[in-house]
C-alpha cells in the first residue's frame, strides 16, 4: 500500500506560487513529467533490535518535493540513507519509475545528495569540486568544463570558481555543494537538513533559492528537516515521522489545517489542547462540551462516543477575546501579553486550570487591560477533535 498522490493540488500550488518567479523561472507547469517518480514501498530498518523505521510507505511523484519532517531520532536520515543506497533496508523496496532499485548502488541509482556540513573536499577549488562528480560518473572530458561552468552559473558561483571551499561561506559553500550534486543530472535529489548550518535569514533565501531551482529543474526532491517552517515553506507535500513511523502525509496546509494526530497538531505550529467530553456525535460531526464551560460543534474524521473525554486542538490565530460574553465564548483571565514581532500573544487562564495563548496582529490590535475576557473561535476557525486517550502523546 503506498500513499496516493495528490497531483493535482501541487500542481496548482506550484503554479500560484510561480507567478512571483515567473520572470526568472521558465514559468508555471515546466516542470509537470519531467522528474522520476520514487516509492518507497513497506520499508522497515532494524539496527540490531532497533527499530529505526516501520511499514513506510511514501509514493513521490515525478518532479514533487516532499519534506521528511519529524524531530531528531525519528528515522529521516535512516530512510534518505535508503533511498540513496547507502543503507540496505531490512525490509521493503524502493522504486524509481516502478522499478526497483534495490539490488542498484548509489552510483547506480543517479541520486543527488547535500548534506548540512556541505562536504566538499578542502584541497579542491570550487570547479574542481563540481567537477569530481562527474569524473566519477565518467563523463566524457571534453564535457566536463562546460558542464561545470553551466552548474556554477546555475547557482551564481561562476565568479568563485577557483577559490577553495574555506574561502568561501557557508551559504555558497552550500551552493557549490548543490551545484556539484546536481551536475550529474540526479534522477532524485535528497536533502539532508541542508540549511540546518545557515543562519535565519540566509537560510530563508537559500530555501528560495533551491525551491526555485527544484521547480525549474522539476527534479523529485526529498527534503529531510526537523524544522516544520522550512518544511511548510518549501514542500509540495510533508511527511511527518514520529518514532520511525509515518503520522501523516498530506499539503502544508492539509497538515496545519486537519492535523491527524494530536502529535501533529503539536508539531506543527502551535496549539491550544481545550478538554472536554463529547456531547453529541456522527460520523461527520461532534460537539464537545468543553471544561471551559461551552459547548462547540467541529467536523470529525474519526468516530466519537458520547460522553467520552475529548481534546480540542485549536491554533492561537483561530481564537479571539472579546469583551462580550456569549453563548459559544467562555471566559479567561488575560494575563500577560507579548509583542512577538508582527503579531500580540496573549496569554489567558482557564476557569477550572490550564492556560491558552490567542495571537492577533499587531498592528491596529486594541488596547487590552488584564482580567476577564471572553474567548471564542473565529469563524472559519479549523478545530481538530482527539479522543483525550492520547493525551500522553
Ligand atoms: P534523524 O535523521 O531523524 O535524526 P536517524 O535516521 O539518523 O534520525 O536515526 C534514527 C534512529 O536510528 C536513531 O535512534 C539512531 O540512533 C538510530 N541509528 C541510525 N543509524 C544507526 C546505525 N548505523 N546503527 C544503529 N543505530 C542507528
Ligand atoms: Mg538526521
Amino acid at each position: 500500500m503506498t500513499a496516493p498522490i495528490d497531483a493535482p493540488h501541487r500542481a496548482g500550488r506550484s503554479c500560484a506560487a510561480g507567478i512571483a518567479w515567473g520572470a526568472f523561472g521558465e514559468g508555471c507547469g515546466m516542470a509537470a513529467n519531467r522528474g522520476h517518480r520514487l516509492q518507497l514501498a513497506d520499508i522497515t530498518q532494524r539496527f540490531g533490535d532497533f527499530i529505526a523505521v516501520e511499514n513506510i510507505d511514501l509514493d513521490v511523484s515525478g518532479g514533487e518535493m516532499v519534506a521528511l519532517l519529524g524531530p531528531s531520532g525519528c528515522g529521516k536520515s535512516t530512510l534518505l540513507r535508503i533511498v540513496s543506497g547507502f543503507i540496505r533496508q531490512s525490509e521493503g523496496h524502493v522504486l524509481f519509475d516502478g522499478q526497483a532499485v534495490d539490488h542498484l548502488s548509489p552510483r547506480e541509482r543517479g541520486v543527488g545528495i547535500v548534506f548540512q556540513n556541505y562536504a566538499l573536499f578542502p584541497h579542491m577549488t570550487v570547479a574542481q569540486n563540481v567537477a569530481y562528480g562527474l569524473e566519477a560518473h565518467k563523463w566524457p572530458k571534453a564535457k566536463v568544463a562546460p558542464r561545470v561552468a553551466e552548474m556554477l552559473d546555475l547557482v551564481h558561483m561562476s565568479e568563485f570558481a577557483e577559490r577553495r571551499p574555506r574561502q568561501l561561506s557557508g551559504g555558497q559553500q552550500q551552493r557549490i555543494a548543490l551545484a556539484r550534486c546536481l551536475a550529474i543530472d540526479p534522477k532524485v535529489l535528497l536533502l539532508d537538513e541542508p540549511f540546518g548550518a545557515l543562519d535565519k535569514n540566509l537560510r530563508l533565501d537559500m530555501q528560495l533559492e533551491v525551491k526555485s531551482l527544484q521547480r525549474d529543474l522539476g527534479i523529485t526532491t526529498i527534503l529531510v528537516t526537523h524544522d516544520q517552517d522550512e518544511a511548510m515553506s518549501t514542500a509540495d507535500r510533508i511527511a511527518v515521522l514520529r518514532a520511525g513511523r509515518v503520522e501523516q502525509v498530506a499539503t502544508p496546509a492539509a497538515i496545519y489545517d486537519q492535523p491527524a494526530s494530536l502529535f501533529v497538531a503539536q508539531f506543527i505550529g502551535s496549539t491550544n489542547i481545550l478538554y472536554g467530553e463529547i456531547a453529541a456525535a456522527d460520523r461527520t460531526h461532534a460537539s464537545i462540551r468543553l471544561d471551559a464551560g461551552v459547548t462547540l460543534g467541529v467536523p470529525v474524521a474519526r468516530s466519537f462516543r458520547p460522553g467520552e473525554r475529548a481534546i480540542l486542538s485549536v491554533r492561537p490565530e483561530q481564537l479571539f477575546l472579546s469583551d462580550r460574553a456569549g453563548p459559544d465564548r467562555f471566559p479567561v483571565a488575560l494575563r500577560m501579553t507579548l509583542p512577538l514581532g508582527p503579531n500580540l500573544v496573549h496569554e489567558a487562564t482557564l476557569p477550572r486550570g490550564g492556560s491558552i495563548k490567542v495571537t492577533e496582529p499587531r498592528i491596529g490590535a486594541a488596547e487590552r487591560q488584564y482580567g476577564v475576557w471572553h474567548c471564542g473561535l473565529i469563524a472559519g476557525a479549523r478545530a481538530s477533535l482527539f479522543p483525550a486517550e492520547n493525551s500522553h502523546n
